[in-house]
């Protein structure tokens, strides 16, 4: 019954959250969650785990169980866990990489393609991490992008 209740709990947010984000933002990309507010910037940091000075490949963006969307068209290029990032799901699209970390539950096995808005997994705080929030790393090749930045050039291109 509990498991029900559950999945249930998912398929209504899922649903809720495919019209929020089609209704609410251009079709050509989808922010990583409903709401953004960055709790850990990109770069240079005291990491907040180990007290040591760290360099942030990514930002943090506060998420309680909230639903996780795919930034944009692009195939689940990797979808495990390790001790870090806990949970992951690395999408990929053009050379570049979206990694998504500290997720409670995977919705996408690896391999599989995804299309923008697409609810991809719920946040949590698998891996090495004081609480929870979504972790978001964006690579190209193998350089870091600040993914603030990245997002605001992204809603600059036109349709
Ligand atoms: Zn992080």
């Amino acid at each position: 019954m509990e498991k029900l209740k559950i999945s249930l709990r998912l398929a209504v947010m899922f649903l809720l959250v495919q019209v929020t984000c089609v209704l609410g933002q251009t079709p050509e990309y989808c922010l990583p969650l409903r709401h953004l507010k960055v709790t850990s910037g990109f770069g240079h940091r005291v990491h907040p785990v180990t007290g040591n000075p760290d360099f942030h490949k990514g930002i943090d963006l506060a998420a309680t169980s909230e639903p996780v969307f795919s930034i944009v068209d692009g195939n689940a290029i990797d979808v495990g866990r390790n001790a870090i990032l806990g949970n992951y799901i690395k999408l990929f699209r053009d050379s570049i990489f979206f990694i998504y970390g500290h997720l409670s539950h995977s919705f996408v096995k690896q391999g599989e393609n995804v299309v923008t808005g697409q609810v991809i997994a719920l946040s949590g705080a698998t891996g090495r991490t004081t609480g929870e929030h979504l972790h978001l790393s964006i690579r190209y090749g193998n350089i870091y992008l600040d993914p603030l930045r990245f997002l605001a050039e992204l809603a600059k291109v036109p349709d």
